[in-house]
């Protein structure tokens, strides 16, 4: 070993030691007759003291050394006479005796410091730079510990991981795949795996009746900050239950997790109906930190004359408390905010239940007494302001929902080290699409129907609830599963409502079909972003720096500068021509 110790380990109980230390050259600074250099590793920070007095040559040999070299040094443990709290060995430092220069650096093109120079472009360029960071070191140490407990758990309820291949069937259903040419059989294509599902669905009917999986997933689709091409599930799946088996054991999960990383204990976790989602909060992921749940006013201001409410599908607000005094300035800024493109909505109401009475942007159509009734709707108090959007009813809904979380975050009310976990459930198993005017699959097209919906299936396809699950937490969509349709005509039925031929279903997924013949088990299961499990357990918003070397925001790893031509070699072994 070319050290005896870390960086982050020394302390006043080995003063007299002696030591060798390895790392980089965090910092350096000349004080009188002395120099010092912080040296930095994986640990932490320990503080090298260079006496000129003592030893001037070496004092010299250190003056020259830059930031980020990589050294190593010899010398005794002593206790520093300015004591530094902030750091675990700040009461001690190295009387250095001898440094080996173990690499030079050349100067990084940002600090490496926790509040650092360098834009976003450039740390991911360098983003080995950037891993040096504190920041970025404590995210992947997160990271590590959640897969460790993670597997733990998962293999102390008799679950085996089984990898699944990465070159796989494009299918097109889901989000767009990635694809790639195959050599060996000329205009033909692998696609890589938007997740195992049908794999795992196999694995049931092979009698593998827990499985589980920490795997990367891709999708080709526009990136958000809580969006990568590549990112990793939890996936699990298992045999002979039902939704409230799977809920238990995952829910028994989170809490774990929860425990071991936060020391944070849940009760039961709430869970909520798509439908009441929707209805409460316009979104299908409600983060539940805060209340401010949806009024739906439809009766109480239908028929004042008021065009706007008359000829809306729905009319629906949330009522902020202690809010009446927002400034004419503040609610103008809210509207502003609903009326973005994003947002989508195309106005706001407001009716401030102020200390004075009430007062309104709809004065004009409601008097004083009308007023108090759609308050009393809302169960406002004295000093509550109550903000209405009306029109189409998805779209109002939506807009309404980003107004709530808006709001929610300027009352401070979504603070990151709260944590709000919440089931929804009975999700619809169909969702129309205007622009191909079919139906799709809301989860995927192997998630069964409610036994008491199947019925509907040809007649009122929009009616039939799935047993599909989501957890949330915190308005995040950690994970989502379903039970799955486990027999054949079952299956096809679904492939036919959403409009397969015999035909299709039979080449895209024949061999799940066939699958079904040989014995399934009743099935069902459930998969975690795994990056948005560690963003959201440190509070964060983008899961990029919860992965040791993400893509930028068109997809492209800067660092390599993929994706690349290749060569015409390549090309023509691939039967590939450009345009
Ligand atoms: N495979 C599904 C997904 O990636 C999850 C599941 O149904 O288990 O969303």
């Amino acid at each position: 070993m070319l050290r005896t110790h870390n960086c982050g380990e020394l302390r006043l109980e080995n003063q007299g030691e002696r030591v060798i230390l390895c790392g980089w050259l965090h910092r350096s600074r000349i004080l009188g007759g002395m120099t010092f250099i912080d040296i930095r590793d994986r640990y932490g920070v320990t503080q090298l003291a260079f006496d000129e007095q003592k030893n001037a040559d070496l004092c010299m040999k250190v003056r020259s050394l830059g930031r980020e070299f990589v050294l190593q040094a010899e010398g005794i443990v002593r206790e520093r006479s300015s004591k530094n709290i902030k750091l675990v060995t700040g009461d001690i430092e190295i009387e250095v005796t001898d440094i080996k220069i173990l690499n030079h650096s050349k100067t990084p093109p940002f600090t490496i410091e926790d509040n650092t120079d360098g834009g976003d472009e450039l740390r991911m360029r360098y983003r080995y730079l950037d891993l040096r960071r504190n920041v970025l070191k404590t995210n992947l140490e997160l990271r590590h510990r959640l897969s460790f407990l993670i597997r733990n758990y998962m293999n102390e309820n008799g679950f085996m991981e089984i990898e699944t291949p990465f070159l796989v069937k494009s299918t097109p259903e889901g989000a767009r795949d990635f694809v790639v040419p195959s050599r060996m059989n000329a205009n033909q294509f692998y696609a890589l795996p938007q997740s195992p599902q049908t794999f795992k669905q196999l694995l049931m009917v092979a009698g593998y009746d827990r499985y589980f999986q920490l795997v990367r997933c891709f999708r080709d689709e526009d990136l958000r900050a809580d969006r990568q091409p590549e990112f990793t599930q939890l996936d699990c799946e298992m045999s002979f239950v039902e939704q409230e088996d799977v809920l238990q054991m995952f829910e028994g999960l989170m809490k774990y997790l929860f425990e071991k990383e936060k020391g944070l204990s849940f009760g039961d976790f709430q869970r909520i109906t798509w439908e009441n989602a929707m209805k409460y909060y316009g979104s299908d992921k409600p983060d539940i930190r805060f209340d401010m749940k949806f009024v739906e006013l439809d009766c109480e201001v239908k028929g004042f004359g008021f065009k706007i409410f008359d000829d809306a599908e729905l009319i629906v607000g949330i009522c902020a408390a202690n809010c009446a005094d927002y400034s004419r300035k503040q609610i103008d800024e809210l509207t502003e905010f609903v009326k973005r493109p994003q947002v989508g909505g195309n106005g706001l109401i407001y009716i401030r239940y102020g200390e004075d009475g009430i007062k309104s942007s709809i004065d004009k159509f409601f008097n004083a007494e009308q007023l108090k009734a759609i308050a009393q709707k809302f169960n406002a108090k004295t000093g509550d302001l109550m903000l209405i959007m009306a029109g189409n009813k998805a779209k109002t809904r939506t807009a309404l929902s980003c107004l709530r979380l808006e709001l929610g975050s300027r009352l401070g009310l979504r603070c990151g080290n709260a944590f709000a976990p919440l089931w929804v459930t009975d999700f619809p198993l169909l969702e129309w699409d205007e622009e191909t005017a079919r139906y799709y699959a809301m989860h995927h097209p192997f998630t069964a129907p409610k036994p008491e919906d199947y019925s509907k299936l040809f007649t009122h396809p929009a009616e039939v609830r799935a047993n599909a699950y989501d957890l949330v937490v915190n308005g995040v969509e950690l994970g989502g599963g379903s039970i799955r349709i486990h027999n054949r005509e079952m299956q096809n039925d679904m492939f036919k409502a959403l409009g397969f031929s015999e035909e299709e279903a039979k080449t895209q997924f024949g061999f799940l079909l066939d699958a079904f013949e040989y014995g399934a088990p009743p099935h069902g299961g459930i998969a975690f972003g795994f990056d948005r499990i560690c963003s959201v357990f440190s509070g964060a918003e983008s899961i990029r720096d919860f992965i040791a070397f993400p893509k930028n925001n068109n997809g492209r790893d800067i660092m390599l500068d993929a994706p690349a031509n290749i060569s015409s070699v390549q090309l023509e072994e691939l039967n590939i021509k450009l345009k």
